[in-house]
């Protein structure tokens, strides 16, 4: 197939796709320049979810916290969605003069045929483009992107999450990820509860200790800092990285930073 050819689902930013400069906020290249590109769908639907509106559409069933905020509302799918083709996303990449690109979502794995053209496309210009993919952990990426894609940020969803088990919990995806040894994993945290679901998830999976990383939950800076403190206490005890959540000290809750 050709890149311009595929049409690949992008969240909808104004009038063009959510695609941006900015550093990495959160996991192990906190701080890395890079440029964004986020594209559109889920297979999951957390609560907490601060890209709701990748997945969060008119029609669907799913409940999120901002439930209970006046004037949110379910999106509109024509209002968030953008179809672009490879060809097209690359140019837009290819303008920032950046060549570390995090691809997230939403679920990118929902669209690796698509994905696989982009980094195509992007690698005409040279091997020298590092992409790093941020995924749920649901999905083992065939052996082309595996081998395509520089860093995998995992971030496999706790009960916190409010997704059913039987969708979030895929032991079988992550012992695939934990054995490309591209992979770091990212959780969520929020309770001190949390703490003994993400071990039970790091010995049942048979994840490397120096591989896990937690983050406190929060989307603006004080609910971050009501968990970070004692967070970072256990983070040392148990001997695993913290990240702290630098995009949301910097820009609060804001789209395209
Ligand atoms: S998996 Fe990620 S993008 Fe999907 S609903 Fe959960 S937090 Fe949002």
């Amino acid at each position: 197939m050709r890149a311009e050819d595929v049409d690949m689902k992008l969240a909808r930013m104004g009038d063009g796709a959510e695609i941006f400069h900015t550093l990495q906020g959160e996991g192990v290249s906190v701080g890395m320049p890079a440029v964004f590109v986020r594209l559109s769908l889920c297979n999951l639907h957390c609560v907490w979810c601060d890209t709701d509106h990748t997945w969060n559409f008119e029609g669907t069933p799913w409940a999120h916290e901002k439930d209970a905020q006046s004037g949110y509302k379910k999106h509109c799918k024509e209002d968030v969605i953008i179809e672009m083709g490879a060809a097209e996303i690359a140019d837009q990449v290819r303008k920032y003069g950046c060549r570390h690109v995090v691809l997230t979502g939403g679920e990118p794995l929902l669209q690796e045929e698509d994905l696989l053209e982009l980094i195509t496309e992007l690698r005409a210009d040279g091997e020298d483009w590092f992409f790093e993919m941020e995924t749920n952990g649901t999905r083992l990426p065939g052996v082309q992107l595996m081998a395509a894609v520089g860093q995998f940020n995992v971030s496999p969803k706790l009960a916190n999450s409010g997704v059913a088990q039987n969708l979030r919990l895929k032991p079988e995806v992550i012992r695939g990820l934990v054995a490309c040894g591209k992979a770091w994993f990212k959780f969520v945290v929020e309770k001190e509860n949390d703490l003994a679901e993400v071990m039970e998830w790091v010995e049942n999976s048979e994840i490397p200790l120096g591989r896990v990383i937690l983050m406190p939950e929060g989307r603006n800076v004080a609910e971050i800092d009501k968990v970070a403190p004692w967070l970072a206490e256990r983070c040392r005890d148990l001997k695993v990285r913290m990240s702290d959540r630098l995009h949301v000290r910097l820009w609060g809750d804001r789209r395209g930073v």
